[in-house]
């Protein structure tokens, strides 16, 4: 957040104080005109910023190469960012069982067997936890034993 600001105020200054001292003549582009484009540099330049920013915080937790993803965010046109976001990991969690690496989308840890979401103890999809019956097969989820409903929600 800061480091956008900065560069939002970073382009402005240069922008406004440094452009103009190298000018002998005065700019033939409307005020208001000119005002509207400096400030919408300055918002493109923040707008970078952020997204270095919320990838080098980002890609570590899927499990991704922060720096690898930062050079091809800054690359122009903001095609990294849309490979970014396209070709990004699941994140990562760990089994709070023996500490395996697991993505979001695992039910089970694949080491350990630990049952990580809630699901249904007859299909094996996930289900909410204040769900009677499962949504897929109808099977009661009351009927399931440990581990297959409730081992994720100990207590
Ligand atoms: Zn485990
Ligand atoms: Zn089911």
């Amino acid at each position: 957040m800061v480091g956008a600001l900065a560069a939002f105020a970073l382009t402005e200054y240069y922008f406004w104080v440094v452009l103009p001292a190298h000018r002998h003549h005065p700019s033939p582009l409307p005020v208001a005109l000119r005002f509207y484009l400096l400030i919408s540099w300055g918002a493109l330049a923040a707008l970078y910023v952020l997204m270095m920013g919320y990838i080098s915080n980002d890609a570590p937790r899927r499990g991704m190469s922060a720096r690898l993803w930062m050079v091809c965010v800054v690359m122009p046109g903001g095609i990294g960012a849309v490979l970014y976001f396209l070709l990004r990991q699941p994140i990562l969690t760990s089994c709070p069982s023996c500490g395996t690496r697991i993505t979001g989308n695992d039910h089970f840890c694949p080491h350990c067997a630990y049952q990580i979401a809630p699901c249904c103890g007859n299909c094996y999809r996930t289900t909410s936890i204040t769900d009677l019956f499962c949504t897929h097969c109808g099977h009661d989820l009351a009927s399931d034993h440990r581990p297959a409903r409730l081992q994720a929600f100990p207590g």
